[in-house]
């Protein structure tokens, strides 16, 4: 009953808090009993406990409450005491199915590992494969060479996964590796526990004792000065003992705000580097993979050709976004026992492509056709009907007809006062041609990923 009640909340929680949030902090409890309104979790460690208490407990409260089981407050017990002194005994106590494993050896907290975040899941391509390579480098242990290692880009483009996976290999090649990883929110609010229970020295011998350190997301410390100075000093010292560290942050260490220059430069020290926006190729790469997933999990569904270009050609930058709208097809498709055509993509998915939608615009359509064949603007705009600006011309509303969403009058419009049938004539014959001249196809195709990109 309680069970039960708990499943229908966990069901719902990744749609409310998010997949990662779930993953990280909620995946990892499990209620053992509900007794006069306490709902009690155990939990691998207390500051998983503390945080989820903190920051979901009303939440989950009411939730439970809602599905049956009224509950006015939830209590956490951690599996695991966390005592720098206990190190050696406390491994024996780590239950078996801990799943997500924590981190190191599981007396560190850090943040819990996920399972799908290891090098055989990330698909390399131009956009990622000098992170990639520098962090397959720095996993296969050895003499520390780029110290620390500083990975930076946007958004759901792969650095927690490139971290975990670090962390992945580290612990496999060598079990007794003393592997941290947490995020720059969670040093934070270790290192302020640590403070309020007047319990720094474990805080730094605890820090101080690792082997290798990954902080994630550390753009998160600036502006905190007190934090920015622990994490210095940590910082300095394990790599004065040679430890390897492992940094990202979502912008380069030179351009966050509010961290302090010593800091900038220390981090510069070592390797930098970013991962850039996907690309088409990556993001369908990614896609191919992913499906694969799905179609052993839904095993009923089938995928339509010509589905994963679209998403590819569609959906933003951000991979976290490409996953999910995967993951939402495939569960929508199963659902209803329809095949996933280009026609369940638009109905299902009409937000995220709404929200994704590049805005390329019609002028920058233009001007990039214009440079690419040597023209001017204007001559695009023109009555000239000569071959050499008449086809940059129907490529153009080629262009604007797949890459905007205006209808044809509009375009026609745009391009110096032009018949809507005009624009749907272009736009069939650029069709036509791109099956028959590779030059042509090939000018598309260049045009089309550079106004993407
Ligand atoms: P970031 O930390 O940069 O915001 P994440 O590492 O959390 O991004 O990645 C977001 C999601 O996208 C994760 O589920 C991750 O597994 C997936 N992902 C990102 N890049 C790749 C890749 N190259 N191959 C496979 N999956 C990827
Ligand atoms: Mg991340």
């Amino acid at each position: 009953m309680e069970l039960d009640c708990w499943g229908r909340v966990r069901d719902q929680l990744p749609s409310i808090i998010g997949d990662d949030a779930f993953q990280n902090w909620i995946k990892p409890l499990d209620l053992l009993k509900v007794v006069d309104g306490v709902a009690s979790f155990s939990s691998p460690t207390s500051f998983i406990g503390t945080w989820v208490n903190r920051n979901y407990g009303d939440k989950i409260a009411l939730m439970m409450t809602q599905e049956g089981v009224p509950v006015d407050r939830l209590h956490f017990k951690a599996e695991v005491l966390v005592k720098a002194e206990e190190k050696p005994s406390s491994k024996a106590a780590i239950p078996a199915k801990q799943n997500p494993v924590p981190t190191g050896s599981g007396d560190l907290l850090g943040s819990p590992l996920d399972k799908r975040y290891t090098f055989d899941d990330f698909i390399v391509g131009k956009p990622n494969e000098l992170a990639h390579a520098a962090a397959r480098r720095v996993a296969k242990g050895g003499p520390v060479t780029f110290n620390p290692l500083f990975l930076y880009g946007g958004v759901g483009l792969g650095k927690t996964h490139l971290m975990h996976a670090i962390a992945w290999e580290i612990q496999e090649r060598n079990p007794k590796a003393r592997v941290l990883y947490l995020s720059a929110e969670q040093f934070m609010y270790r290192f302020v526990q640590a403070l309020r229970f007047k319990d720094t020295m474990s805080f730094k011998e605890i820090f101080r004792s690792v082997d290798v350190l990954m902080v994630d997301d550390v753009q998160f410390i600036a502006g905190k000065n007190s934090t920015q100075d622990e994490f210095f000093h940590t910082f300095n010292a394990l790599i004065d003992q040679n430890k390897q560290i492992i940094i990202s942050a979502d912008r380069a260490p030179g351009e966050i705000d509010g961290l302090e220059d010593r800091i900038k430069s220390r981090l510069q020290w070592g390797l930098v580097v970013d991962l850039h926006p996907t690309d088409y190729e990556l993001r369908l790469g990614i896609l191919q993979s992913k499906a694969d997933t799905q179609l052993k999990n839904y095993p009923d569904v089938k995928l339509s050709d010509g589905v994963l270009e679209f998403l590819a050609h569609r959906i933003s930058n951000n991979v976290r976004v490409l996953e999910g709208a995967l993951t939402r097809l495939f569960a929508f498709a199963s659902l209803v026992g329809r095949e996933i055509t280009l026609d369940v993509v638009q109905e299902s998915l009409a937000d995220i492509l709404r929200a994704s939608d590049r805005k390329v615009t019609i002028d920058e359509i233009i001007r990039k056709v214009a440079d690419h064949y040597n023209l001017r603007m204007t001559d695009l705009l023109s009555p000239r009907r000569a071959r050499s600006v008449a086809r940059p011309r129907q490529v153009a509303m080629f262009l604007a007809k797949k890459l905007t969403s205006k209808s044809l009058p509009e375009i026609g419009r745009s391009f110096g006062g032009r018949d809507h049938t005009t624009v749907m004539h272009g736009v069939k014959r650029i069709e036509e041609l791109c099956s028959v001249d590779n030059q042509i196809a090939e000018d598309v195709e260049l045009l089309r990923r550079m106004l993407e990109a």
